[in-house]
């Protein structure tokens, strides 16, 4: 299967428009040695022709320009994004499916609570059918509940849920249920690789532990160095455990959850702007890559 990185930053992109922290001010300014990056959604195919959208960023538009097999010249009107699975309900992962509106059939994989949130509290959906046909699979939320998205056949998507909250224009907000945020376990039947994917992960219970180790690559949440990050740089108050993010350093943080992983392809996705190992000559940076952990970026491809 082939693994397109469209966008490799958290909500608000990288450098974030109305930012000045230091890695966004520095990126800017060309004082840091960092890359921008467009947010977050990936893309798999079986063949790398019919993609599968996972996530879809208000940056999507930008990253089909920058990724010519999404746009193939088949037909006057052609895609080569054959289906989109949405992992939450949050802004950050939904509102590209507004730019995606010209579009004939839109082919949308979601949980029921997913589907709740894009209908009810946020009608995203409704708005759509208005320009195009919103087609809904419902998907589970175990990891027995397999599917193969249109476009996909080869590839087994199991649904893993992860503890979170439902965005904060849900309806129940703070009273999760279980499907509000999912990782994936994407299996190639061909070849049996999979990869676990999870942008927003904070805990590594049972059923992540068992994905992780069937998975060969583990393309995972990087949102924030430190739990206090954003408070240190006086932007918000909430830690990042508490937005849904395990940190990367610290004892229990994702570094060390990593660091039990040696053999596997390690990589870090849905970079937060403020987060240091974005300068790729950081301290931190360096660490991440002595223990043989990648940062994702956008354009990157991993095929397995
Ligand atoms: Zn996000
Ligand atoms: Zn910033």
């Amino acid at each position: 299967m082939k693994i397109r990185v469209l966008g490799s930053a958290a909500g608000g992109g990288f450098p974030q428009w109305n930012c000045n922290c230091p890695m966004c001010d520095g990126q800017r300014k060309g004082t840091i040695n960092a890359q921008a990056r467009t947010q977050s959604s990936i893309a798999v195919s079986q063949d790398g022709i019919r993609w599968v959208v996972l996530n879809a960023s208000p940056d999507i538009l930008t990253q089909i320009k920058h990724f010519p097999a999404l746009q193939p010249g088949r037909a006057i009107r052609d895609t080569g994004i054959a289906s989109v699975v949405l992992m939450d309900a949050q802004i950050d992962h939904t509102t590209g499916l507004l730019m995606l509106r010209e579009g004939k059939i839109l082919e949308l994989y979601c949980t029921e609570p997913v589907h709740d949130d894009l209908s009810v509290t946020n009608p995203l959906l409704k708005l759509l059918t208005h320009y195009c046909e919103p087609r809904w699979h419902r998907i589970g939320f175990r990891p027995e509940d397999v599917f193969s998205p249109i476009g996909a056949e080869d590839l087994e998507f199991s649904p893993i849920p992860v503890s979170g909250k439902a965005p904060p224009y849900s309806s129940h907000r703070d009273d999760p249920h279980e499907g509000d945020n999912l990782g994936l376990s994407i299996r190639d039947k061909r070849t049996g690789k999979t990869v676990f994917y999870a942008p927003g992960l904070v805990q590594i219970d049972d059923k992540v532990e068992a994905a992780w180790q069937s998975a060969d690559c583990l393309l995972v949440d990087g949102t924030c160095w430190t739990d206090d990050e954003m408070a240190q740089r006086g932007i918000a108050h909430k830690l990042a455990r508490q937005m849904g993010h395990l940190p990367q350093s610290g004892p229990g943080g994702m570094m060390e959850q990593l660091a039990r992983f040696p053999d596997k392809r390690r990589v870090l996705i849905h970079i937060n702007n403020t987060n240091p190992i974005l300068d790729e000559d950081s301290q931190e940076r360096a660490q991440l890559t002595a223990a043989g952990i990648e940062v994702a970026y956008d354009g990157m491809e991993i095929e397995l």
